[in-house]
Order: C-alpha cells, then structure tokens, then sequence
C-alpha cells in the first residue's frame, strides 16, 4: 500500500511509533526512525531488521530531538535518500500523571516543547518538501486526552488539545497542496508510556479503564498503526483534517 512512500516516524523506537514504522515497511515504504536513540524497548526489533525480506524498502535511524528544530529539518533531510518525505509521522510525546497545583515551570515547557512545538515543526518540515514535490500525508499523534479534559492530566490535555487544533488548522491550510493532514486520538494503549512511565496497564486501575471500553481490552500498539495505515494511504485520499479514535470505543460511550 506504501510502495512510492518515504515516511519519516518521529518517537519511532518504541510503542505506537514502532508499531507505525514496522506497519509501514511491510507496506513497502522506506522509513525513517527520528528519535533520541535508536535502541527499541526491551524485546523490540532493531531498524535494520524493521524490513521484512520480501519487500526491497529501507529503513534507517536519525538522532532526533523534537523539541529542536533544526533536528526535525535534519531529520526530514534524512529522507531525501529514498527520494523525500511523502508521509511524517509526529508521533513522539511524553505523559506524567501530574498534581495541578504542583506542576513547575520546567515540566510544563518540556511537554509542550515535545508534544506541541515537536509537532507543529516536524509538520512545517515535512510540509515545506511536500508542496514542492507531489504532496503527501501528515500525521499527528493527539489522544483520547485531546478531546475531553481531565483534572488529573491538565497539561497532557492542554497538550493533546492543541494537537488536535493545530491537525485541523494545518489541514485547512495545507490541503490546497495536496497535503492532508490527520490526527489519531488513542485510548489506552499498552506501551512503555502506559506499563513504566505512568503505569496503568499491570496495576489495579487498569481494571477500572478495561470497564469503560467496551472492547474490555488494552489497545496494542498495532491497533494504532493500523489506523496509520489507513491515513497515509490513497484509502484515505479524501480524509483532511480528521480525528481518528482508536479507543475500543471507551470515549463515545
Ligand atoms: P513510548 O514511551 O513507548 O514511546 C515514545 C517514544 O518517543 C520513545 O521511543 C521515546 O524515546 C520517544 N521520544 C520521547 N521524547 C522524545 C523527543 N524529545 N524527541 C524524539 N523522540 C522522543 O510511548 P507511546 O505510548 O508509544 O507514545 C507515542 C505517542 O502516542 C505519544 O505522542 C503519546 O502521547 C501517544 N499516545 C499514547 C497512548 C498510550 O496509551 N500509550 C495513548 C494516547 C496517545
């Protein structure tokens, strides 16, 4: 479905980013991995065995840092091997449970720098090379969180909203090039964010979220990619500015 893509997959050494660039080079797309390192999670495929043999697409790791710009640009260069970016992924992002009335000045820029700014020039990169070449698909990665606030997570949602505002914003202006952009709003999805850095997945509360989705399950990070898929494909070839929840249904019900 991908064979003419080169994607770039911020954040793309662990959970859905590494679910997204696996989905996609088995697509036949080249990938490009941005992220701080290269090494995936514990039990995760390394870059150079992203690529399943029977398809001829590469896939290579960039040192990226999305809250600097000039590492985004670097990273959208990168593509330039395969032939320029058509589909950026900006995936990568960081959640903490937070205490509102706690919350310092350090922790919040971090977030927004990574979840906000990391998103909003990984996308002027990508879109720069493709309103020049042929157009192409922008992804970002917003949340369920990004839809409806939550007092225990106010800086994620702040976050997430603005994910979902800057997709639609940058569809409006973008589309007239031949650029959609999207967003995937995920649920609870088991990855290093939901089993180590905020644990939810493995403890007592996950019990309490299995009750609000009805699918009764943990999404995987595959559910995610999926989604992706279908986004960066000509099977979305009318789909701009849209939100995309991958959910088991736990919002709309
Ligand atoms: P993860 O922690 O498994 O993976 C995140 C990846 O991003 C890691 O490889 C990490 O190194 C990378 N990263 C972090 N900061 C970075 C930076 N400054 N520059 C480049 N790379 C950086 O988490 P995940 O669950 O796969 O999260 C991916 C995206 O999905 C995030 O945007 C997250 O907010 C979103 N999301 C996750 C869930 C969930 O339940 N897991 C739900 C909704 C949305």
């Amino acid at each position: 479905m991908l064979t003419d893509d080169v994607a770039v997959v911020t954040g793309g050494s662990s959970g859905n980013g590494r679910a997204i660039a696996r989905r996609f080079a088995a697509e036949g797309a080249d990938v490009v991995i941005a992220d701080l390192q290269e090494e995936p999670r514990e039990g995760g495929t390394p870059t150079h065995e992203l690529i399943p043999e029977e398809t001829d697409a590469e896939a290579t790791f960039v040192e990226c840092d999305v809250s600097n710009v000039a590492d985004l640009e670097a990273a959208v260069e990168a593509a330039e091997e395969f032939g320029g970016v058509t589909v950026m992924v900006n995936n990568a992002g960081i959640f903490h449970g937070e205490e509102f009335l706690e919350v310092d000045e350090e922790a919040f820029d971090r977030m927004m720098d990574i979840n906000v700014k990391g998103v909003y020039f990984g996308a002027q990169a990508a879109a720069k090379r493709m309103v020049e070449g042929e157009g192409g698909a922008i992804i970002n990665l917003s949340s369920v969180a990004g839809l409806e606030g939550s007092g225990e997570f106010v800086t994620y949602c702040g976050t997430k909203g603005a994910v979902r505002l800057l997709t639609y914003s940058m569809a409006a202006k973008l589309g007239p090039d031949g650029v959609r952009v999207n967003a995937i709003h995920p649920g609870l999805i088991e990855t290093k964010m939901t089993t180590e850095d905020y644990a939810i997945i493995g403890t007592e509360a996950e019990d309490q979220f299995l009750e609000a989705i009805p699918s009764r399950r943990a999404g995987q990070p595959e559910d995610v990619a999926d989604a992706a898929l279908y986004l960066a494909s000509d099977l979305a070839g009318y789909v701009n500015g849209e939100s995309l929840v991958v959910d088991g249904g736990m919002t709309n019900t």
